[in-house]
């Protein structure tokens, strides 16, 4: 069987392509660009490389990005002051709070963050006001990362529809939203966990199989119907060469990739998988260029949404 692989580059690619001219009618007309304000607490270095790939994306498709950073010493309150200047500001239409927070700031911290997060301005959908809109199927911001998985099937054609959906994972910003996404296009929906019985045989019964657990080579192929949709939303990276020589096909790019570097970003999904599957995301590649391409999209129509509401 061909499987067809889901181009995640291109399709974010295209998604940004088509908000380039919205964005510029939205700075003639309110004299200002779109704003977004992402807050970086600490130095971790896998949110540096997120946060350096948003501003960038951010600035070429227009928008006002404004980063502002705190140190990994900042206390919650320091955090929560930060939030409440940008959600008084008028410049910025979106706020956006890198996870994770440092341990510092004690367990429940980010809720306590995204609670804090002006629900107009709520670019992630993670404020229980979105939230509820979601579950109510009256969005108008969804969290970025399923919302761009919904983007990439319908933009790639695949019905969703009458299809069984199984979605291995129940976060609050991936799998959670992602079954509401998808129940409200009439797929039949499962969400299965870490206490979920017979995890393959479910999987297998699923026409659309989502994956976003973070665990290296997980879903393997007794997890996957023959001809399924396979959406991998993990993202590991990979350092232990044992595990890469599992995973990877001796003289594969990927295992010299791995041999040059040293470490390798992977998805969930087991590469076997890519000869059974009908359609696929390959990691990286695949769900995650999507995710930034509709973190721009919900900035511009937070934007849109404030100006509206300001003009009455
Ligand atoms: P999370 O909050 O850690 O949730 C992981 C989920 O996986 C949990 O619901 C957990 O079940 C489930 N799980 C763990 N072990 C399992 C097992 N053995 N069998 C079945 N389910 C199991 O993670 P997240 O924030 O949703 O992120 C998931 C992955 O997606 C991570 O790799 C993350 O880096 C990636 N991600 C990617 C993007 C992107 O842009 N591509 C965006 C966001 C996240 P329990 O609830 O029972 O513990």
């Amino acid at each position: 069987m061909s499987t067809r692989v889901l181009d995640g580059q291109a399709v974010a690619a295209a998604i940004r392509e088509s908000l380039l001219p919205d964005v510029q009618a939205f700075a003639g007309a309110a004299g200002r660009p779109p704003g977004l304000g992402i807050v970086l607490v600490g130095d971790d270095p896998g949110s540096e490389i997120y946060v350096r790939n948003k501003v960038r994306a951010g600035s070429d498709s227009g928008l006002w990005v404004d980063l502002q950073r705190l140190p990994a010493a900042a206390t919650l309150d320091d955090l929560l002051a930060v939030v409440r200047r940008l959600n008084g500001s008028d410049r910025h239409d979106g706020i956006l709070v890198q996870s994770p927070l440092p341990g510092s700031m004690g367990k429940g911290a980010a809720q306590q963050v995204f609670d804090a997060i002006d629900p107009a301005k709520d670019v992630d959908g993670f404020h229980p006001t979105n939230v509820g809109r979601l579950v109510q199927g009256r969005a108008l911001l969804a969290p970025c990362t399923p919302s761009g998985v919904i983007e990439l099937l319908e933009r790639s054609g695949i019905a969703i529809g009458g299809r069984r959906a199984v979605i291995i994972g129940r976060s609050e910003i991936v799998g959670k939203p992602m079954a509401m996404l998808l129940l409200q296009r009439d797929a039949t929906v499962t969400i299965a966990h870490s206490k979920t019985p017979d995890l393959p045989g479910l999987c297998a019964a699923a026409d659309i199989l989502v994956s976003a657990v973070g665990r290296a080579g997980f879903v393997t192929p007794e997890f996957v119907r023959s001809g399924a949709t396979v959406i991998d939303v993990g993202i590991s990276r990979l350092t232990d060469e044992a595990t890469a020589r599992r995973l990877f096909e001796p003289g594969s790019q990927r295992l010299a990739d791995f041999a040059r570097r040293g470490s390798l970003v992977v998805g969930d999904v087991h590469p076997a998988v890519f000869d059974k599957a009908g359609a696929i995301t390959p990691v990286p590649g695949g769900v995650g260029p999507l995710t930034i391409a509709m973190l721009l999209k919900n900035t511009l129509t937070a934007a849109r949404a404030r100006r509206a509401a300001s003009l009455g």
